[in-house]
């Protein structure tokens, strides 16, 4: 399962809402109270429903976090057992860092920790993890070598203008990369094979 719509990242996100809400009118009330110099101004501290929403979201947001781990975990054990030599997409991390949207920044950590996890227990294994460069993996044709330029990200699905091929995204983008790292390997071939 998709750690990004699971059930603690969606209950992190109601409550983040609640509490920016929350403190928001709480804070709109204390500055009245200080603008109409009121004889015992409140405070923030005095209200207790934004603190609430605060506990949970930071509850959730663990929970979240957790989730992630474990998976990332789950998954990182599982190809490294599973296959001798693992190509990944070298991506940069000055790249990854420039998108501040929520999602993103969470799709960024994960990278970042499932590519840490790959690392340490390639070595563990002595499997080997190659890293190559992700410029042109999802614009090449992966059968016939065709770059037919960048496709938006909800296109999932292309034929190769060239050689009529019909592409998966992710799929197309994974054979590319797969290439890239063999030929990195200096032809020694890749074994991807299930044992
Ligand atoms: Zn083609």
């Amino acid at each position: 399962p998709s750690f990004n719509s699971s059930y603690f990242e969606k209950k992190a996100k109601i409550w983040q809402k609640k509490y920016s809400r929350r403190r928001h009118l709480v804070k709109l009330l204390v500055l009245q109270d200080r603008n109409k110099r009121v004889l015992c101004p409140r405070s923030l501290e005095s209200f207790t429903n934004w603190q609430k929403a605060q506990k949970s979201k930071a509850k959730y947001q663990a929970k979240a976090a957790n989730q992630r781990r474990d998976y990332l975990h789950k998954l990182t054990t599982h190809l490294v057992k599973q296959y001798d030599v693992i190509a990944i997409e070298d991506l940069k991390t000055k790249n990854l860092q420039k998108n501040h949207h929520l999602a993103k920044s969470i799709a960024n950590a994960s990278w970042r920790m499932f590519r840490q996890m790959l690392e340490y227990k390639c070595e563990w294994y002595g499997k080997k993890l190659i890293a190559v460069d992700p410029k042109n993996t999802s614009r090449i044709c992966s059968k016939c070598g065709y770059n037919s330029g960048a496709k938006p990200l909800e296109i999932r699905e292309w034929t190769c203008s060239k050689c009529q091929t019909k592409h998966d995204r992710d799929i197309n983008a994974a054979v590319n990369i797969l290439h890239k790292g063999s030929t990195k390997l200096n032809g020694q071939g890749l074994a991807m094979v299930t044992s």
